[in-house]
């Protein structure tokens, strides 16, 4: 299939170089990264041309609109803007109407599993969009992925994405500050381990993803708060849950004290660059006022 790619960052990088492996014929344009693997054009309109499926995977939804401005014009009609990127759920319905008026499929498709998920092939699609642009991409998402979940029309991914990324920021929040509380009465964090991973306080966030160094499965921890996915991340996806949840009128309180918390720990303390499970040292720093 000739592809087009746009926005080969961190995660787009190795998710085009996934598609050259599988003998795919693929076209990549960024402002800034080059992939040796594939055929690097000098303009967005360039991949556009001719391609059966354009995927981007850029930083937010105002150059997602932006470049689909540019490139939906130029496309074939009957082929597939396909974005991959974490957005606002308005800006990827947005989209989703242009490529509609101009004759192209549309898929909102943003992913779990981060770098290291994006360089094995083995994220989750959370897939918004009409079940025939589902169809027409599901080939590639089996090799950029190991999952897809398709969620409804168009914007549906995204919606997916952020209530995910919603409960996941409030439970690392819930985690880290239940270790800290039981570290000041003097609750082993192995036994606090023991006793929550099996019982009724479990989460991905302690079980998969302990927040605490030396217990529990290798984690970020481990590694000095390295990410792992990072806090500023987390903050970004915590603040698409808000801006969703002002517009769809939902009331959403822990996810509006975590989107704080995140705001604090990654612009006003020490957590840019940090996983997003840094937050347990920031408890255990910190007293009741
Ligand atoms: P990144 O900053 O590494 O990559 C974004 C790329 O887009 C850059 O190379 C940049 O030069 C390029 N770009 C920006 N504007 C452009 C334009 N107008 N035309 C062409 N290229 C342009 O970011 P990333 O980590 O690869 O993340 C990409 C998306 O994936 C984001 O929406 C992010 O929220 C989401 N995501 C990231 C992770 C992660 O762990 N990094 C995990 C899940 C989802």
């Amino acid at each position: 299939m000739k592809i087009g790619f746009i926005g080969l960052g961190n995660m787009g990088g190795p998710m085009a170089r996934n598609l050259a492996a599988a003998g795919h014929d693929v076209f990549g344009f960024d402002l800034a990264a080059s992939v040796a693997e594939i055929t690097m054009v000098d303009h967005a309109e360039a991949v556009a041309d001719s391609a059966e499926v354009v995927i981007t995977m850029l930083p937010n939804g105002d150059i997602l609109r932006r470049v689909a401005a540019d490139i939906l014009p130029k496309m074939t009609k009957g082929a597939c803007f396909l974005d991959c990127s974490t957005v606002d759920v308005d800006s990827a319905r947005a989209v989703a109407q242009q490529a509609d008026d101009f004759g192209l499929l549309c898929a909102d498709a943003p992913v779990s599993g981060g770098i290291g998920g994006a360089q094995a092939g083995t994220l989750t699609f959370m897939v918004g969009g009409s079940e025939k642009s589902f169809n027409k991409v599901s080939e590639l998402l089996d090799i950029m992925g190991q999952k897809s979940v398709h969620c409804g029309p168009s914007g549906n991914g995204q919606a997916a994405k952020i209530c995910n990324n919603m409960i996941l920021g409030i439970t690392m929040i819930g985690t880290c500050e239940a270790f800290a509380l039981a570290d000041k009465l003097g609750l082993d964090r192995q036994a606090m381990f023991d006793v929550v991973s099996t019982s009724s306080g479990s989460s991905w966030s302690m079980n998969a993803y302990c927040p605490a160094p030396g217990v529990g499965p290798q984690s970020p921890a481990d590694n000095a708060y390295t990410p792992g996915f990072a806090a500023e991340l987390m903050l970004k996806d915590l603040r698409l849950s808000q801006t969703a949840a002002t517009s769809a009128d939902a009331d959403t309180p822990l996810g509006a004290a975590a989107t704080s918390l995140y705001s604090d720990f990654v612009e006003h303390e020490d957590g840019l660059g940090k996983d997003f499970s840094a937050m347990l040292p920031r408890f255990e720093k910190r007293g009741r006022e």
